[in-house]
């Protein structure tokens, strides 16, 4: 098993990460690790936030560690709430007050296309490796659905007429943001450690 620590203290990412991560693969939460202390999301962007969240921890626990920011960029807000998605409506991060400030902000608008963005960024042997991912959809006019987390219920993935939060696990993990990304990582990890000894690490960015 490879000991990778997942720098999150959101149960929802975990859970999903878990589902797509090869057995190999032994999945840490911060939760199973001595970290008590709180990471703040200071940057301006995805990358920077989860570069930022890995490199505490990795250099804090001397681990290999990845993280992950999301976002969620709305066309007719110019990108926002983007990298600000988890505090929109207020530093207490309620995703119910999240989706109602979003709802309210687009009350009169006919484009509703949306994305989500996630950027993961792993830390191994002092490395930093970034992968991205993305869907595309549209903000629906009212919450549907009790699956998933955060902006779930208002998010229509483009290729369905229902949103994430009553779309299965499965169906969300095949095509989201989070999945795309970490489907990357987990190719990336396969390569990497079969590839490391003795020959060399893929390309660093
Ligand atoms: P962060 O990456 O934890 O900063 O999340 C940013 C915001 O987006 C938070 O409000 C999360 O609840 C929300 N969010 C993150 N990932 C997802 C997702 O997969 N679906 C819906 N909302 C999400």
């Amino acid at each position: 098993m490879i000991p990778l620590v997942f720098a999150t203290s959101n149960e929802h990412k975990l859970k999903e990460v878990r589902q797509l991560l090869p057995a190999q693969i032994e999945v840490i939460p911060l939760s199973a690790t001595e970290w008590d202390g709180d990471i703040a999301e200071t940057e301006a962007t995805l990358e920077g936030n989860a570069v930022l969240k890995a490199r505490t921890i990795a250099d804090a626990l001397e681990v290999h560690c990845f993280a992950e920011d999301t976002g969620l960029e709305v066309e007719a807000l110019a990108g926002a709430p983007g990298v600000h998605s988890a505090r929109y409506a207020g530093p207490d991060r309620d995703a119910q007050r999240n989706m109602e400030k979003l709802l309210a902000a687009l009350a009169n608008a006919t484009d509703r296309r949306a994305r989500f963005r996630t950027v993961v960024a792993l830390i191994i042997d002092e490395a930093t490796y970034t992968f991205e991912g993305m869907v595309r959809g549209h903000i629906a006019h009212a919450p549907s659905g009790s699956g998933g987390f955060g902006y779930d219920p208002i998010f229509i993935p483009d290729g369905y007429d229902v949103s994430f939060g009553v779309l299965s696990d499965e169906v969300k993990n095949a095509i989201s943001h989070r999945g795309h990304a970490i489907r990357q990582l987990v190719d990336f990890l396969t390569a990497y450690f079969k590839c490391k000894s003795p020959g060399s690490p893929p390309a660093q960015t």
